[in-house]
């Protein structure tokens, strides 16, 4: 039995926030002695902390010192702990296995894993593909970096199920044997050089996820990208590549020709449907929807079913998310958009008549790009936020005209209500992060939401 991996084992776990505890609870239940240690105190921890009063897990708050090492037969960490501190250093030095939260819940899952990975995508691709391999009969779990522990998501999957867990580079940092019977890489861009160092390692650290395959599992990668493309040579699965751009009907893909999504395997060829009939918008999203389609024929799904899933699946919240339609006026959520390359993809999925939501908490991030493309396609743009005052001047640098600067949300939204005329559409696409008003962008996107359903 696999669920016995960690019986009477002496784990400790660095991190206590929702993958720490969710580790903590599970592995506590499957036998192991379990110490969760965080630096914070409790009051401190935003995380469901309480969820461990009735179990045997031991918190170390507070605190981390080298004692807590004495007898530890493993070293979980959580995604946000490097590999890179002092107290993992010193379990490095005794010999202690360290292993990140998912290479422990790949060693209690039975069932086969589809681990999807990327700089941008990840939680839309990882959940269309969850939709899609739902239509088989087998039981299915969707977690990882998507909000669900993946621990905690693979136990009662038996081996006849399918795993599909969205990966970040984080959690790559502590993998040792995980090994996904199909791993797909959406794109590299520079992102998390903080925590990784440099590009390159943050590469090698994503390329991770196909280093225990073999040939008789898969890797789907991106032809259009230039950092994923150039993995080709060193992948061990059998490789099958996705293109929004290029015909590659000779190789084994994924591709669009004349308008039409087709699987090529094997020299067989497979329609599934018309890019025109997927939900969700924007070429970025098209992407996330064929490597999601080629993920889901290699798991057994069959093209009625893929095609159905692409034609119904709404995207996932706070992306370009559909909220209300207002005198002929549709409103988006797009709170997701922390930054302007976000909402130039949001801005790319509607040709024109855009009446833009933008600003928030200022990240200093070149605008140029993000601008040019609101002088084409933006009509009228209204700013809130820390970032007004900077996206106003360097907007009036490039000559665009019907700016708006407004206090608070409401009077946003307000605004935009009344100035919008069938057939624009309102955008809440911020290019910014919502701290300086908000928790976190969700409650920003729910606050949209709310003000746009009143409206209505
Ligand atoms: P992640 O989980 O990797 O952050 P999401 O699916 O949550 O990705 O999407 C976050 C944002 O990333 C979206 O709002 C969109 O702006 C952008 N994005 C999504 N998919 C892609 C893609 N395939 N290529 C580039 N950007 C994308």
């Amino acid at each position: 039995m696999k669920k016995d991996y960690f019986k009477n084992k002496n784990i400790l776990i660095l991190g206590a926030g929702i993958s720490g505890i969710s580790a903590a609870e599970v592995l506590s239940a499957q036998g192991a002695n379990v110490t969760l240690s965080d630096t914070k105190e409790k009051k401190d921890l935003k995380s469901p902390i309480h969820i461990l009063d009735t179990t045997s897990v031991n918190l170390s708050l507070g605190r981390q010192d080298e004692n807590l090492l004495e007898k530890i037969d493993y070293l979980v960490l959580s995604p946000g702990i490097s590999i890179n501190i002092p107290l993992v250093k010193k379990a490095i030095e005794k010999n202690i296995p360290v292993i990140s939260e998912i290479e422990a819940a790949y060693r209690l899952c039975e069932a086969k894993i589809i681990a999807v990975t990327g700089t941008n995508g990840k939680t839309t691709t990882t959940t269309l593909l969850g939709e899609m391999v739902k239509t088989t009969n087998k039981k299915v779990a969707v977690g990882g970096n998507i909000g669900i522990a993946l621990s905690k998501e693979v136990i009662d999957i038996p081996q006849d199920g399918l795993v599909v867990a969205e990966i970040s580079s984080y959690q790559l940092e502590g993998v040792s044997t995980f090994k996904p019977y199909i791993s797909l890489i959406l794109n590299i861009t520079p992102d998390h050089i903080e925590r990784h160092g440099s590009l390159e390692n943050y590469q090698k650290t994503k390329e991770r996820i196909f280093e225990n395959q073999t040939d008789s599992d898969y890797i789907i990668l991106n032809y259009d990208d230039e950092k994923t493309c150039e993995m080709k040579d060193r992948v061990k699965g059998k490789l099958i590549y996705f293109s929004r751009k290029e015909n590659l009907e000779n190789m084994n893909s994924i591709f669009v020709k004349d308008g039409k999504i087709t699987i090529s395997l094997d020299k067989t060829k497979t329609d599934i449907c018309h890019i025109d009939d997927i939900k969700i918008r924007g070429n970025h999203n098209l992407e996330n929807a064929l490597a999601a389609s080629v993920a889901a024929f290699l798991a057994g799904v069959t093209k009625e079913n893929i095609s159905c899933i692409l034609k119904t699946f709404e995207g996932v919240e706070h992306r370009i998310e559909p909220t209300a339609t207002i005198n002929g006026v549709s409103y988006f959520n797009d709170s997701k958009a922390t930054n302007p390359e976000s909402t130039i993809k949001a801005l790319e999925s509607f040709p024109k008549n855009i009446i833009l939501i933008a600003g928030g908490k200022d990240k200093n991030t070149d605008l140029d790009e993000f601008l040019n493309l609101v002088k084409e396609r933006v009509d009228e743009l209204i700013l809130l936020g820390e970032a007004k005052e900077r996206f106003y001047n360097e907007a009036t640098k490039h000559n665009i005209k019907n700016i708006h600067q407004v206090t608070t949300f409401k009077e946003a939204v307000e605004l935009a209500h009344k100035l919008a005329k069938e057939p624009q559409v309102v955008l809440l696409s911020p290019a910014c992060a919502s701290f300086d008003m908000f928790d976190n962008y969700e409650q920003r996107g729910e606050e949209f939401k709310k003000l746009v359903r009143s409206l209505a």
